[in-house]
């Protein structure tokens, strides 16, 4: 930390009493924000998710207490009362409690349940954003979200609800047709569903999709397909979650971009999009 001193005094301290609802990053560490890395130095009470890894615990205070609140996937979430509740228990007694969740806690983690349950009890919070997977990932797998002439807008979407579905909530047709570029968070499981639903919304079968898994970790895997091919071709690599797919022409521009596949030697095409009208067209 002292080394970025000339940043740090003007950042705020986490003070007893308080909790700190703050995003961890995609996994890599040095993605955290500097608000992250001080509450991370400062908490007596860390309580942090299954997507947070030890990399990023390692960076607690030693003595600051850790405490596990993770909740696997797909199953119900009984717990988030209790998380809740606990929060506001900690913070009662003083603590100062940073509440450390993987990606963003605003985006598809429940973060907001938590602020307003603090609120209720009147407990005074900090939210500090991190980068979510749906971005920071999609960097590391060398995949812009936006790219000119590409697509003018993009969709973060849930690939499941609370009981572990494909989200009837979610209006397929709609974005099928609205957004080209589409992040699909918690989808592994209902790919197939997903892929059959978009193909029935007019979106092309050999429309490139990515498959990122445990994105921006040491573990990071990345799987090219298509919308046709996505369902066979996950079965068969074994690919694991934490995953997100995106789907679109975006994924295209990796054969370009991939510089994490460049440190390890993969030879990078300078113009993905070019040769793909040039294909077409011969
Ligand atoms: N708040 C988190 C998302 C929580 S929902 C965020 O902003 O990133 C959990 C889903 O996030 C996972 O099912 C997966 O789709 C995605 N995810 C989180 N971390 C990931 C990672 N390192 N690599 C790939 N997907 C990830």
């Amino acid at each position: 930390m002292e080394n970025l001193s000339p940043a740090l005094p003007s950042l705020p301290s986490l003070e007893p009493g308080w909790v700190w609802l703050t995003g961890a990053g995609p996994g890599d560490p040095g993605l955290l924000t500097l608000l992250a890395l001080r509450g991370l130095g400062q908490a007596d009470v860390i309580v942090y998710d299954a997507l947070v890894g030890p990399e990023i615990l390692n960076l607690a205070r030693p003595g600051a207490v850790l405490e596990y609140a993770g909740k696997r996937g797909g199953k119900p979430s009984a717990k988030q009362p209790d998380i809740s509740r606990r929060l506001v228990q900690l913070a009662r007694d003083g603590k100062r409690v940073l509440r450390l969740k993987g990606g963003d806690p605003f985006v598809f983690g429940r973060g907001g349940e938590e602020a307003l349950t603090l609120v209720e009890a009147g407990v005074p919070f900090r939210v500090v954003p991190g980068i979510s997977a749906g971005i920071g990932g999609l960097a590391y797998a060398g995949i812009p979200l936006t790219h000119r002439d590409v697509n003018s807008a993009v969709a973060f979407v849930t690939g499941h609800d609370t009981n572990g579905i494909v989200p009837d909530s979610v209006d397929w047709n709609a974005l099928a047709r609205g957004a080209p570029v589409l992040v699909l968070y918690m989808a592994l499981k209902h790919i197939a569903t997903i892929a059959e639903r978009l193909r029935a919304a007019g979106r092309r079968g050999d429309e490139p999709v990515a498959v990122v898994s445990r994105a921006t970790t040491a573990g990071q895997r990345v799987l090219e397909t298509t919308l046709d091919a996505c369902a066979a071709a996950v079965a068969d690599s074994g690919i694991e979650p934490p995953a997100l797919v995106v789907v679109g022409e975006v994924v295209r521009l990796r054969a370009a971009l991939d510089w994490l596949g460049a440190l390890d030697g993969r030879a990078l095409v300078p113009d993905p999009l070019q040769r793909r009208g040039r294909s077409e067209a011969g």
